[in-house]
């Protein structure tokens, strides 16, 4: 279910059966001559729109302008849009404040974005998950006012803790392909990896003509790139929304 065309009685009914509300995180960034500049945010939009058929969710807009950094390529002409992560904190814990006040309690954000890195963080990736962090202390606050958790109510709070019922746990922040797929799929910038997941998932955004056209060290692997290893990837994608967005 798209967010933008859901009604309130709709809402309300996603809120009841703690529906997994899920927002399309990434960038704009250069993927070299043969492929779109939001490659990135696409392959999470996409990777979700497929697994929307089995699933009850409820995706978000996406929200393409992270930090995708000047590290790949300048600006001028390739096309990479840079929104450092200092600017993106306060819009992102405004967003997740917001979607707690409406009463959503099981809110995930999916980044594609420099995220081999994921355990210790990138700009985009820790801006959101500070940001998730703050809005949750922020609303709790709010909602049952200071001291709530050092109150008498809270007294089970890690007994309840250890059975995985978790208030840090409404706001969650996941990489579109886990750590562990890393060993078993070509994790790569505009490569053959990246390639070959859309053409599996949005062959709009890839052009085999400008393979010849690309000078980068990166973009070498790509013209080996296929829709038939994409579908692997894709397969690997949907298992991990599986373990990662549960009701
Ligand atoms: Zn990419």
């Amino acid at each position: 279910m798209r967010y933008e065309l859901m009604l309130p009685h709709q809402i309300r009914k996603a809120i009841a059966e703690n529906r997994p509300v899920v927002l399309p995180l990434g960038v704009l960034e250069y993927h070299g001559e043969h492929m779109a500049v939001g490659m990135d945010t696409l392959a999470v939009v996409k990777s979700l729109e497929l697994f929307e058929k089995e699933a009850e969710i409820v995706i978000l807009p996406p929200f393409y302008y992270g930090a995708a950094s000047y590290a790949v390529a300048a600006p001028e002409g390739s096309g990479s849009v840079q929104v450092g992560g200092n600017v993106l904190a306060p819009f992102a814990e405004e967003l997740f404040y917001s979607l707690l006040r409406i009463g959503f309690r099981n809110i995930h954000a999916i980044i594609h974005h420099q995220t081999e890195n994921f355990a210790a963080g990138m700009p985009t990736d820790l801006a959101f998950k500070a940001a998730g962090r703050q809005a949750m202390f922020r609303f709790l606050e709010k909602e049952r006012g200071e001291g709530w958790w050092g109150s008498p109510a809270m007294a089970d709070y890690y007994a309840e803790h250890d059975e995985g019922s978790n208030f840090f746990n409404w706001v969650q922040v996941h990489p579109l392909m886990p750590a562990s797929m890393h060993s078993r799929y070509p994790f790569d910038h505009a490569g053959t990896g990246e390639t070959s997941l859309m053409l599996a998932l949005c062959p709009e955004a890839v052009d085999a003509g400008r393979f010849a056209d690309n000078t980068g060290w990166y973009t070498a692997s790509a013209p080996e790139a296929s829709a038939e290893l994409g579908q692997k990837g894709v397969a690997m994608i949907l298992e991990h929304l599986r373990a990662t967005l549960s009701g």
